[in-house]
C-alpha cells in the first residue's frame, strides 16, 4: 500500500499541513516500472542522446557519482525516475516554509564526505536535540533517565560483545571473517536469544533493528556486525554506539534547510545533464562489452559506461540484456528493503521540553519502538517523530489510518505524556508503499547472502558498474555510504575510461 500524504492530511488540519514538497511525486511515482511490468524499451524509445557515463538514480550516491565523472571532465547523463533529486532523503516543507525531513537526516561523526559535501555546498548542521532525559519503556514499565544499573550492566555486556564480534569482520570482504559461517548462518534474535535472559536488555536490543527497518530474526547476524563495523572510518572502527547514538553518534547533527537541500545544491551543478521523471526501463550492453545503451521512456542514452546507483531491490527491476551472470541477478532477489514508516506530529510547542524531556524514547512494544524531537532550529512547532518498522510496519501499513494516527498518538503520549494525543498537525511517510524505494531506511541481508552473494556485490558486470549506499563499505545504509559508493564508482568508470 503506497501512503499518500494527502490522504493524511485530510485526516488532520489541512491549514496546518503544509506542502509535502516534491512527496506526491515521491509517492505516486513518476512512472510505473512496477506497476506497468516490463516495457518494451527499443520499441518505446524515439529519442537518443549520447554521454561518456550514464547514472541511473539521483539519490546522494547517484548525485556524488555524477559529480566525480562531471568534475574528471566527461560528459554525463543522469536519470532519475522521480520528478525530484534525493531519493530517501526528503523535505516536509512546513506552512511558515520551515524545514523537516521525511526521510534520512541526520549526520555524525567519521562521516567526513557528507561534512566535505555540506561544506563544500555551503549547507550548515546544527546539533540535535537531546537535552533533558530519554524514556523507555520495557516490560510495559515507564522510565525516564538513564538505564536502570542491572539494565545498563547487561546492555554493556552485550554491546561489548558485539563491537569486539564486529572488529573480526573485513569490511571489504565480511565474508572472510573467522566466524563469517557461524555468524552467516545466525539472525540477530538467535544472538541474543542464546547470550542474554535479560528480557530488558533483549527489548532494547532488539529496537534497534530500526536501523534496518527489519525485526531481529530478519536480520543475519554477520550483516549486523558488518554494519557495525561500517560506522566508523579509516583508523577508526566502529561500534555501535557510534550507530544509535546522539552525542558523538550518528543522530549528532541535522543540515540546515533539511538533507534534500544539500542533495538539491549538488543536483544543480549538474545542470541539463540531470534528467528528471526518466525511470531506466533496460540496460543492454553492446557484443563486445565497450558501451551500453540505456532506455528510459521515449528515450536512450548510449554511454561507454553506466552506474546504476539505486537498491538492489529496485536495480533488479531493470531488464538487462544480456542478461547478468546468474549470482549477480540472484542477488538482487535477496537483498530485500526494510519496512520503515517515518510518522510525526507537530504541536504549537515542543512542550516536553519543559518537563526536562529530550523526545528520545526506545519503547520494546507497540506501534512505534523509538522517536526522537524533531523540531526545526529556531524552536517550534515542535515536531516529534517515531518509527514504525518491521512486523509493525507491515501490519499497521495495512490498517485504517485512522486506528494508525490514533496508536502512533498512544505511543508518543507514553513518551511526551497525554498532551500527545492531541498534536495540531500529523503526517507518515510509507517508504515501503513508495514505487521508487519499496521500503527503507535500507537494504538489509537475512543469513547466508554476504557468504554466498557478498563478493559480487560491487564487482561490475563489463561497462555495468553498482554504486548506492547498499554497496558501501563505510557507513553502509547512510548517506554518507551513498556518497562513498558513488564516488568509488566513478573512480572505477574514470579509470576503466582512461584505460
Ligand atoms: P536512494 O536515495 O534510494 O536513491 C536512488 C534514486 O534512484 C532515487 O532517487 C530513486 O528515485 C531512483 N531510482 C530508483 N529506480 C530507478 C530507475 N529504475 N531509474 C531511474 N531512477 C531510479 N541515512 C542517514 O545517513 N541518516 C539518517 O538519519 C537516515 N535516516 C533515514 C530515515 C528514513 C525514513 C529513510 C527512508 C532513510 C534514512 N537514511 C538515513 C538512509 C539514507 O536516506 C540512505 O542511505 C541514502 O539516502 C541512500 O542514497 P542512495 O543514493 O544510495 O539511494
Amino acid at each position: 500500500m503506497t501512503q499518500e500524504p494527502s490522504r493524511q492530511g485530510a485526516l488532520t488540519r489541512r491549514g496546518l499541513y503544509g506542502t509535502l514538497v516534491g512527496a506526491a511525486g515521491a509517492l505516486a511515482g513518476a512512472g510505473g516500472l512496477l506497476a506497468t511490468g516490463a516495457a518494451a524499451p527499443a520499441a518505446a524509445a524515439t529519442a537518443r542522446l549520447r554521454a561518456d557515463v550514464v547514472v541511473v538514480g539521483a539519490g546522494f550516491s547517484g548525485l556524488a557519482a555524477a559529480l566525480k565523472i562531471q568534475a574528471a571532465g566527461r560528459s554525463v547523463a543522469v536519470l532519475e525516475a522521480r520528478n525530484r533529486v534525493g531519493g530517501r532523503v526528503l523535505n516536509h516543507h512546513l506552512d511558515d516554509h520551515q524545514v523537516i525531513e521525511a526521510g534520512g537526516q541526520y549526520i555524525g561523526p567519521t562521516q567526513s564526505r557528507m561534512f566535505e559535501l555540506a561544506r563544500r555546498f555551503r549547507v550548515g548542521t546544527y546539533r540535535t536535540y537531546d537535552r533533558g532525559q530519554a524514556v523507555s519503556v520495557l516490560g510495559g514499565v515507564r522510565r525516564q533517565g538513564g538505564l536502570y544499573p542491572k539494565l545498563a550492566q547487561e546492555y554493556r555486556r552485550l554491546a561489548g560483545m558485539l563491537d569486539r564480534m564486529a572488529r573480526e569482520v573485513p569490511l571489504d570482504a565480511p565474508w572472510t571473517a573467522r566466524h563469517a559461517v557461524e555468524w552467516d548462518s545466525l539472525t540477530l534474535q538467535n544472538w541474543l536469544d542464546a547470550n542474554t535472559t535479560h528480557a530488558d536488555a533483549k527489548a532494547m536490543l532488539s529496537a534497534y533493528a530500526d536501523l534496518w527497518g527489519a525485526e531481529p530474526r530478519d536480520v543475519s547476524l554477520l550483516f549486523c556486525l558488518f554494519y557495525i563495523a561500517a560506522a566508523g572510518t579509516e583508523g577508526v572502527p566502529g561500534t555501535l554506539a557510534r550507530l544509535i547514538d546522539v552525542k558523538d553518534g550518528a543522530q549528532e547533527r541535522r543540515f540546515h534547510g533539511g538533507s534534500q537541500f544539500l542533495a538539491q545544491k549538488m543536483a544543480a551543478r549538474l545542470g541539463g545533464q540531470l534528467h528528471l521523471s526518466a525511470p531506466v526501463r533496460a540496460i543492454r550492453r553492446h557484443r563486445d562489452q565497450r558501451g551500453v545503451r540505456v532506455f528510459s521512456d521515449g528515450f536512450h542514452v548510449d554511454a561507454e559506461r553506466v552506474i546504476v546507483a539505486i537498491p538492489p531491490a529496485l536495480a533488479g527491476a531493470i531488464r538487462y540484456s544480456p542478461k547478468l551472470p546468474t549470482r549477480r541477478a540472484q542477488l538482487f532477489q535477496r537483498f530485500p528493503m526494510g519496512s520503515l514508516m517515518k510518522v510525526k506530529a507537530i504541536y504549537e510547542r515542543p512542550f516536553w521540553r519543559d518537563a526536562g524531556l529530550s523526545g528520545i524514547s526506545l519503547q520494546g512494544d507497540g506501534p512505534v519502538r523509538s522517536t526522537f524531537d524533531n523540531t526545526p532550529p529556531s524552536g517550534s512547532p515542535g515536531v516529534l517523530f517515531g518509527f514504525v518498522r518491521g512486523s509493525e510496519a507491515r501490519r499497521w501499513a495495512e490498517r485504517d489510518p485512522a486506528g494508525r494516527r490514533a496508536a502512533v498518538l498512544a505511543s508518543f503520549a507514553q513518551v511526551i505524556g497525554p498532551r500527545a494525543e492531541r498534536p495540531i498537525d500529523y503526517f507518515e511517510v510509507d517508504w515501503p508503499g513508495d514505487e521508487w524505494s519499496r521500503g527503507g531506511p535500507v537494504g538489509y541481508l537475512p543469513p547466508g547472502v554476504l557468504l554466498d552473494y557478498g563478493e559480487v556485490l560491487r564487482q561490475p558486470v563489463g561497462p555495468i558498474h553498482w554504486a548506492g549506499t547498499e554497496t558501501a563499505t563505510y557507513w553502509n545504509g547512510y548517506m554518507e555510504g551513498a556518497v562513498r559508493s558513488g564516488e568509488r564508482a566513478a573512480a572505477e568508470v574514470l579509470a576503466a575510461l582512461q584505460a
